[in-house]
């Protein structure tokens, strides 16, 4: 009977004190990313966090309830990690709402479509709780495309803009030219506005957010490197009359390699650039990788090694697998796809 009742009491304080343990489990990182695609928030911890989501109107908030985590930890960790230009969050703020729960708060800018889901430990980070506020109408990448201003050979600013020049320049624009001299002019004498078809380019900076990709020996990021390189072709591309270009994202935060083609697709780009900066296993390798979409794997050792690490982007970048399904089904269903993979291997040996 002692025995029963001291095992009893074993029991208990096991049990106490695992409880005593859950409840002080401290949240290691938040991080938030945001961006006008959506704007992500990141929990990062040494278990799994149970949690609850609540969404509240008038005025829009979402409550999120965490299981067995240490209050301290988290006020600690949200202190000034909204960011004012943060499209959908006003405002983050924590209470200890009952015994083992904390409560986070969030007041939004905006009604917004909420994602909730874990992550596994993958590469440095621990379990991650990530939750992704989309807008209620999604962001359409070619509306956005097309409320910008058309690159036209007009718009182009004169090599030495003055305020004279600018004057003048309708006038000569206005002055009749003979139908004669019209027909005779030669493609290469047309002028620029002739052009009647613009090349799309679609630029992908590689990672992104909490992929950082690869780490350079002074410190510098793989997607901080990739976003500046987009950045600047696209500034080079867009210079061009017949060409824009499109950033597949343009912020440090993560895109589904999936939503990265997706978007591509959506502006009907003619060709699809993804930018890395990679390390390869050899530490003075040079030159750049192309990527093109393979029906049947990678061509050789090195691009399947490549592909493999990008492929990975997707674990560490945090991928709702909830919602990866549509995606698919939408790619496959892609009968264009064998003429863009020809046309990728095509430019990749130019
Ligand atoms: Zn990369």
């Amino acid at each position: 009977m002692r025995v029963a009742l001291l095992g009893f009491f074993a029991l208990f304080l096991s049990q106490f004190f695992v409880a005593a343990a859950r409840a002080s489990d401290p949240v290691r990182a938040v991080r938030i990313w945001p961006s006008q695609d959506y704007t992500r928030i990141t929990l990062e911890s040494r278990q799994p966090i149970r949690h609850s989501l609540l969404v509240v109107k008038n005025p829009e908030r979402i409550v999120l309830d965490l299981q067995d985590v240490e209050y301290a930890s988290v006020q600690q960790e949200i202190a000034d990690k909204v960011l004012t230009s943060d499209p959908y969050i006003a405002n983050l703020r924590a209470g200890r709402y009952m015994p083992g729960v904390v409560r986070l708060v969030l007041d939004l800018k905006q009604e917004v479509k909420p994602q909730i889901f874990l992550l596994k430990p993958v590469g440095e980070y621990g379990h991650r709780l990530v939750l992704d506020l989309y807008p209620v109408e999604p962001i359409d990448p070619l509306m956005a495309l097309l409320d910008k201003p058309e690159p036209r050979a007009e718009a182009r600013p004169a090599p030495t803009p003055g305020p004279v020049e600018a004057k003048t320049e309708p006038s000569t624009k206005q002055s009749p030219v003979p139908v004669a001299e019209l027909l005779k002019a030669t493609p290469a004498e047309k002028p620029r506005t002739d052009v009647t078809r613009l090349v799309t380019i679609a630029l992908d900076a590689g990672h992104g957010g909490e992929d950082p990709g690869a780490r350079g020996r002074g410190g510098s990021r793989e997607k901080h490197v990739t976003l500046t390189i987009a950045r600047k072709l696209k500034t080079i591309v867009d210079a061009e009359p017949n060409m824009r270009a499109v950033l597949t994202r343009d912020g440090d935060y993560y895109l589904a390699l999936r939503t990265r083609v997706e978007k591509a697709r959506r502006v009907k780009a003619d060709l699809f650039v993804s930018i890395h900066a990679d390390a390869f296993v050899r530490p003075h390798a040079r030159g750049s990788s192309v990527f093109a979409l393979s029906e049947r794997g990678a061509t050789s050792a090195a691009a399947r090694w490549l592909a493999k690490r990008e492929n990975e982007a997707d674990l560490i970048g945090g991928v709702n697998l909830d919602v990866k399904d549509r995606y698919l089904a939408q790619t496959l269903l892609d009968l264009s796809q064998t003429a863009t993979i020809q046309d990728s291997l095509k430019l990749a040996r130019a």
